[in-house]
């Protein structure tokens, strides 16, 4: 008889970020087990307001923490607030999304809970012995997993699940009063790295990795690094896609080559990157070697444009290779964006 948990917070305008909405569905297929209840619990600005939007979710009760103490993210409050409302609700599974606000507190939280935590969930099985799946060794092996210990917390990666749709009427919220926690930090406000981070956009549809051929010398036998720039941030604004890189073409800054100027180590997709999850990728530029293409593991549809007609991509790595010039392909592609966008 499992007491599910769902437990998130709100952004910074209020709201329940796409990740929740993700991890609330797979909580309520947990909670979906016969004789298992699901609770649904929130903090952060405007919590209350965000928790009454859950009214249709189908959870027994419905908990929020508000008010100055959890309104901005710091560890020592944001702990207090997620152990007492798990203990409000009797929790014996909790899951929650795995944001960076939440990824910071929630092994504390188990600790304090006595429970135990796994981390990078990408599927929750319901029944008598719920399990849940996680992949190791960079994304390589992947792991089934099941605890006798209570509560387990449960961290789900954003990209897993549907989102739940909000609707039905507002239900009624418990307000939950948290004891005030110890704090030294003081939140005076929030800074957007310069470089890189702006241009990941987990809930982009489309992946446009960039390769180290757009610093390499052309057929004129010249470098074209501020065509390469251009193009490229031109189709990510009109796209709204996320930018990803090969390790050469980040690598590159710090051997004194031909860089990207807004690419950072932070875009790099691969073995030694990061492993997003866009139902769509396209590849320029870049040779397609499997440390980089391990890191498209969850990448639904994958087409790629490289000069080479033999290179990795064309191994089975994606579903379409385009053999062409990837400066021509995009100033074409960025030309009909344009011309969209005008009606024509
Ligand atoms: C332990 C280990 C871990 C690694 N981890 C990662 C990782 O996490 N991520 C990663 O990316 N790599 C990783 N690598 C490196 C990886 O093996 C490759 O070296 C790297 O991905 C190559 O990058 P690239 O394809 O951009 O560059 P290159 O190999 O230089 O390829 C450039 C490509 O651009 C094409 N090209 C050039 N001009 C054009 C044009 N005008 N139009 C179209 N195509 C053009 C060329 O045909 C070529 O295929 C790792 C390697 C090791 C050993």
């Amino acid at each position: 008889m499992e007491k599910v948990l769902f437990l998130c917070h709100t952004d910074a305008s209020g709201a329940l970020p796409r990740a929740a909405l993700e991890a609330l569905s797979a909580a309520k297929e947990l909670a979906s087990a016969p004789g298992a209840t699901l609770t649904a619990a929130v903090f952060g600005a405007g919590a209350g307001a965000a928790a009454a939007t859950l009214g249709g979710a189908g959870a027994a009760r419905v908990l929020a923490t508000d008010g100055n103490d959890v309104e901005v993210p710091r560890f020592a409050t944001d702990a207090a607030a997620a152990t007492a409302l798990a203990r409000a609700a009797e929790a014996t599974i909790v899951v929650a999304p795995h944001t960076s606000r939440l990824a910071r507190v929630m092994a504390a939280v188990s600790l304090r809970l006595g429970g135990k935590i796994d981390t990078h969930v990408t599927a929750i099985r319901p029944g008598a012995a719920p399990a849940a799946t996680r992949w190791l060794y960079r994304q390589r092996i992947e792991a089934t997993l099941r605890r006798a210990e209570r509560p387990w917390i449960l961290l789900v990666d954003p990209g897993v699940a549907p989102a739940w749709q909000p609707g039905g009427e507002a239900g009624a919220v418990e307000a939950i009063s948290v004891t005030a926690a110890a704090t030294r930090t003081r939140v005076v406000g929030e800074r957007t790295p310069g470089s890189g981070a702006s241009t990941i956009r987990p809930d982009a549809k489309l992946l446009f990795v960039a390769g180290a051929g757009w610093t390499k010398k052309q057929a004129d036998g010249k470098i074209h690094g501020e065509d390469a720039e251009t193009l490229i941030l031109g189709f990510l604004e009109r796209a709204g896609a996320s930018l990803g890189s090969s390790k050469s073409l980040v690598d590159q800054a710090g051997e004194g080559h031909a860089v990207l100027r807004f690419m950072s180590h932070l875009n790099q997709v691969g073995q030694t990157g990061s492993t997003p999850r866009h139902p769509k990728g396209l590849s320029t530029c870049c040779h397609g070697e499997e440390p980089h293409v391990v890191g498209w593991r969850f990448v639904r549809e994958r087409r790629a444009v490289n000069l080479d007609p033999s290179c990795g991509w064309a191994r089975g790595k994606a579903d379409v290779l385009y053999v062409a010039d990837a400066f021509a392909v995009m100033e074409r592609v960025n030309a009909l964006l344009v011309a969209k966008a005008a009606g024509k």
